[in-house]
């Protein structure tokens, strides 16, 4: 049976940074998402989970961290095996905006043109390569806004990610499997969509054996989640991966938010498919989304403790 088409586009992407307050000013105030959850890592509570994206928390517009700095854990490098850059998006007339705003918060920016669209290149405080991709073609909705940032400019969500391997072929030949079809090919670049093909449904794959294998740490994308419709399109995905092509996947974990499976793509990125549903507002209204430490009913009976061993951080 094939599972072409049940992978819908990207649903978030995670990584690990640095710390709470710098992550939370720059993701918020910086590019003006909203955070619209926060909780700890589910599988280690001593360290936050922070959700930012549009104003509901639509899939593919959702953003994650794990500020990870006071924890003993390293600065890591961005390199093959990994998502090398995020890019958001937002529209095309934005873009003379988006410059100005980052230099006024100090954020260096480059820009760069793939695929015909304009891109501004830079990084987070801890090191992560984000950038932002002018794109029309981007009918998302929910928008976000800020006093310092409206409508006309509001980040939409994610746009592509950037996937970065020693060699094309494997990965490639993975992802037309997976459900993604290549667009179009730029250099040593490919880009490659799910579901509708807009922005939010998009990967771009570079294939650059002259550079080092990453290496995973502060400023770096753990990993990239897709989105199905529902867990049963999830599990007809991994039982087809782990049956015609040897992935090995994890069982199903219940994220509260969504039900995710994980597992290696050829070429060593960290993939999660991830549900739609249930969504965040299950746990809170659209008016107090992300205003309150929330837990899995699992971890509330150890919610002193776990409060007391959080880094504070202010809104
Ligand atoms: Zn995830």
């Amino acid at each position: 049976m094939s599972i072409q088409g049940k992978i819908r586009g990207l649903h978030h992407v995670t990584a690990t940074v640095r710390e709470a307050q710098e992550d939370y000013d720059f993701y918020t105030k910086t590019l003006g998402l909203r955070m619209v959850k926060e909780t700890v890592n589910f599988d280690d509570e001593n360290v936050y989970h922070f959700y930012y994206a549009d104003k509901v928390g639509t899939p593919s517009t959702v953003m994650t961290t794990f500020p990870y700095a006071r924890v003993g854990v390293r600065q890591g490098t961005i390199g093959t095996g990994q998502v090398a850059t995020t890019a958001f998006s937002a529209p095309a007339a934005s873009m003379d905006f988006w410059r100005k705003h980052l230099k006024d918060h100090t954020v260096d920016a480059s820009e760069a043109e793939a695929f015909g669209m304009q891109v501004l290149l830079f990084r987070d405080p801890s090191g992560l390569q984000l950038a932002i991709v002018g794109d029309d073609n981007d009918d998302r909705d929910q928008l976000w806004t800020t006093d310092a940032i409206g409508a006309d400019q509001a980040i939409r969500g994610i746009h592509h990610a950037h996937l970065l391997v020693a060699e094309a072929a494997p990965t490639l030949q993975f992802l037309h499997e997976f459900g993604y079809e290549t667009v179009k090919e730029e250099g040593n670049r490919t880009l490659l969509k799910a579901g509708a093909g807009k922005a939010g449904d998009l990967l771009v794959l570079e294939a650059d054996p002259s550079r080092e294998r990453g290496r995973n740490g502060l400023g770096t994308v753990h990993h990239v989640a897709h989105r199905t419709a529902n867990i049963e399109d999830s599990l007809a995905i991994r039982a087809h991966l782990m049956d015609k092509y040897g992935i090995l996947a994890t069982d199903v974990k219940d994220r509260k938010y969504f039900r995710s499976i994980y597992f290696r793509i050829p070429g060593g990125i960290l993939f999660e498919i991830a549900t739609e549903g249930p969504g965040f507002l299950i746990d809170e209204d659209e008016a107090e989304l992300g205003t309150n430490l929330r837990l899995p009913d699992w971890q509330e009976p150890r919610r002193e403790v776990i409060e007391q061993n959080l880094v504070p951080y202010e809104r």
